[in-house]
């Protein structure tokens, strides 16, 4: 017997040709599971700069444009992120970072638009008191 030709099967013992993929016998699989795509998988690549963007854009948002700014390009950048991970599923994650981004970015806008009825009261105050 040429054992240069037959593997033996793992699971019910059954010499089975090698170029078989699985035991013809119990189905099991003979070939080894290749090393399931063990290729780490990358971070999205807009991800780090959409969460920055999103927590400078509240950092920022007492100054109402920047806030305003960042927050737009946090929610792109944020967008671009879904695109690459839609698109590439196998090779891209951070989702999460993106949804970090995604909020963060929204509360930037929504705490620029909060800061404006503040800026112009505090403003006009401080022209009142000034005039005092
Ligand atoms: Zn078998």
């Amino acid at each position: 017997m040429n054992d240069d030709t037959k593997i033996k099967c793992p699971y019910c013992g059954t010499f089975v040709d090698k170029t078989e993929e699985s035991c013809p016998l119990c189905s099991a699989p003979l070939k080894p599971t290749k090393p399931a795509k063990q290729q780490s998988k990358l971070l999205a690549p807009t991800a780090i700069a959409a969460l920055v963007c999103g927590i400078l854009s509240i950092s920022l948002s007492s100054a109402i444009i920047p806030g305003f700014i960042l927050s737009g390009i946090g929610k792109k950048k944020a967008q671009e992120g879904y695109d690459a991970i839609a698109a590439n599923p196998d090779t891209y994650i951070g989702e999460g970072m993106l949804n970090a981004a995604r909020i963060t970015s929204k509360v930037g806008l929504i705490l620029s638009i909060v800061w404006i009825p503040i800026v112009i009261l505090y403003t006009i105050f401080y022209i009142w008191a000034l005039n005092y």
